[in-house]
């Protein structure tokens, strides 16, 4: 463990409620304490209300906030005094704690206290820390994970049978922990669940659960339980996009919607997922309760979705009584012996936190092993946390999905312009979206999880595959493909036109495009709501200009490769439509001095000839993607073949 805790930092957060933001996010900062919203920590405070009364106030986290990330403004105050009587009552329903703890904070703008917030306020320190840490859930998951917690820290801890989380387990606390605490007592342990510490300073309470954490890890350690054997590197020789492809499209269908698969590159993982233990290890709950709502209660092992819903609903049937409702049958963890370990989510970054919980569950299930038998707790428990109306809440939080909610987009010449734009709009609309571009700064165009930039030549056919085949590590398959990347040579006469840029051109914009459409036919075919293809055409498809004959040619032959897809792909469910912009000036090709060299040459101003169209509008990039992006959307649901002009009018066209 890393004390992360830094004296000249930790001097600029003076107040109570400052010094617990900052310890809060220094647990938060160490995955092996705390993984994406787990934990919760608190302050206890006196204050003076608007009415001059002094006040004992609780500062919790509130939901929705991640220990990393906190502010103080994700701590709402409770009312101390009235948390510890709650504590006291022999039951109290989840519905009822929510509002005793709403209706008893002092802000009334502040989030939702954590469900955990009466047993913090049970606890009788003014500072409570508590994570999921991995050495402590490792040891717990155990069959006699009590004894040797008990080897680890004598009685410096309380420990405390497994309950589940909410009032029950703050009520456990409430009357066990004052029976067995003492004067040497630093934390307590919740068996199968996580651990505790406390003090009056958030630096000792901080301290006391690095120590803690320690010392499991030492413990583990001295048991040769800790070192891992270093796994076999990776190597992703073999093609599996279609696979995973396939894969993607039965979890989508199982799930209802469009799902992201992502294939996780942690060698250890992937030689887990290929042992021969995985069957046993692999199919017990999670390493902490809390888990189960992002992870499901256990993965599915190699790639029969089918069975793996026909087990789940066993599970259910099982565990269920008749208030609850059955959530969807797809699994959200998947060991594969030859795909190795993927997850899934409505977006990449729900499956990367699934992936990362599940990395470091491998790790706690080894050392567990290496121990002497990783236990975890029995589906009932797992099932009642799954099922927890309270934890449900957490996950439909953020209302409506947005529009291409898992699907995944690859748009060519993606670093500037038309093509850009689109990459803009498709993610603003929820998609993961690959750009490809021939310029280098495609690669760091944008960074996040959504995004995956690739330099590509699109000439390149071998090139092109291997796009794809990132694209289906990355995301798990292909929905929509925006053909954009295209090439306008300075003007030439058909005279002057040698073979060399005629045939240049009819690469770039021709052979490239029917090269990149060949190859993600077969992922568009698996596409979960179908596949779709937009084509930035040409205004010069329907009205050429003098000069400019291997550009138009290009683009007239491209529009008749779509309308041929559109004709040959209809009974594969794949969509194709065009668009045909005009005059969009603001692209890499047009700069100010080539602006005003053209509106010269027709005797303009710039401004009129940037509008010389019929309705006298200007025509931008962003206007292109968002017709581009519609087609791709619901509004073109029932068209394919068809043809939009996006150049303000032109008389030569209409
Ligand atoms: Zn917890």
């Amino acid at each position: 463990m890393k004390n992360l805790w830094n004296d000249t930092d930790a001097a600029q957060y003076t107040t109570d409620l400052d010094l617990r933001v900052y310890t809060s996010r220094l647990l938060g900062q160490d995955p092996s304490l705390v993984l994406h919203g787990g934990g919760n920590t608190s302050v206890k405070i006196t204050e003076t209300n608007l009415l001059g009364d002094r006040l004992d106030i609780l500062y919790v986290k509130g939901s929705g906030w991640d220990l990393e990330t906190i502010e103080a403004a994700g701590f709402p105050p409770v009312k101390l005094d009235h948390l510890l009587r709650l504590a006291q009552l022999p039951t109290l329903s989840d519905p009822d704690m929510v509002n005793e703890l709403r209706c008893n904070m002092l802000d009334a703008a502040a989030p939702t206290p954590s469900v955990e917030a009466i047993l913090h306020a049970a606890l009788p320190y003014k500072f409570v820390d508590h994570t999921h840490a991995d050495a402590v859930v490792t040891i717990t998951n155990t069959p006699e994970g009590r004894q040797r917690i008990a080897d680890v820290y004598g009685d410096r801890v309380v420990v405390i049978a497994y309950v589940m989380p909410g009032f029950d387990l703050a009520r456990v606390v409430a009357e066990q922990f004052a029976q067995q605490a003492h004067q040497g007592t630093i934390g307590m342990v919740l068996m199968n669940h996580g651990i505790f510490s406390f003090a009056d300073t958030a630096k000792q309470s901080y301290n006391r659960m690095i120590d803690l954490v320690q010392m499991a890890e030492d413990y583990l350690a001295a048991n040769n339980a800790w070192q891992l054997t270093d796994p076999a590197p990776l190597s992703n020789a073999a093609e599996c996009r279609l696979d995973l492809a396939i894969l993607r499209k039965d979890l989508s269908l199982a799930k209802g919607s469009a799902m992201i698969l992502n294939q996780r590159n942690d060698p250890r993982a992937r030689a887990f997922a290929a042992s021969d233990g995985v069957k046993v290890l692999s199919q017990q709950g999670p390493a902490t309760p809390d888990h189960v709502i992002r992870t499901k209660q256990r993965p599915m092992i190699g790639r029969d979705v089918a069975s793996y819903g026909e087990a789940y609903q066993d599970y259910f049937a099982a565990n269920a009584s008749t208030e609850h409702r059955i959530l969807d049958r797809a699994p959200r963890v998947i060991l594969d012996k030859d795909l190795g370990l993927l997850t899934t989510g409505n977006n990449i970054k729900e499956a990367n936190i699934i992936g990362d919980i599940y990395c470091h569950t491998v790790e706690i299930i080894q050392r567990a092993t290496a121990l002497s038998q990783w236990q975890a707790l029995p589906d009932e428990d797992i099932f009642a946390v799954e099922y927890w109306v309270l934890e449900q809440a957490k996950l439909s939080k953020g209302s409506s999905a947005p529009a291409f909610n898992g699907e995944i987009a690859l748009v060519t010449g993606a670093a500037s312009g038309i093509g850009k734009a689109c990459v803009d709009r498709l993610l603003s609309q929820g998609a993961a979206v690959v750009g490809l571009d021939i310029n280098p700064v495609i690669s760091d165009l944008y960074s996040r999880s959504d995004f995956l930039g690739i330099q590509c030549d699109v000439t390149d056919t071998n090139a092109l595959k291997d796009a794809l085949e990132r694209t289906g590590r990355a995301y798990g398959g292909l929905d929509m493909l925006i053909l954009n990347a295209g090439m306008f040579p300075a003007g030439r006469t058909i005279a002057e036109l040698d073979d060399d840029l005629w045939n240049q051109v009819m690469q770039v914009n021709l052979n490239a495009n029917l090269s990149l459409m060949r190859e993600a036919h077969p992922l568009l075919k698996l596409a979960p709501n179908q596949g779709r293809v937009v084509i930035i055409g040409s205004k010069n498809v329907s009205a050429p200009g003098p000069g400019a004959a291997a550009y138009s040619a290009s683009k007239a032959a491209l529009n008749q490769l779509a309308r041929v897809a559109a004709l040959e792909w209809a009974a594969d469910g794949i969509r194709i439509n065009s668009v045909h912009p005009d005059a969009v000036f603001d692209t890499g090709l047009w700069t100010e001095e080539v602006l005003q060299a053209r509106a010269d040459h027709y005797a303009m101003s710039v401004h009129d000839y940037k509008t010389k169209n019929l309705l006298k509008t200007e025509i931008s990039s962003a206007d292109v993607a968002k017709l581009a992006v519609s087609m791709l959307g619901k509004l073109y649901a029932k068209t394919t073949g068809a043809q939009v002009p996006i150049d303000g009018g032109n008389d030569r066209v209409v």
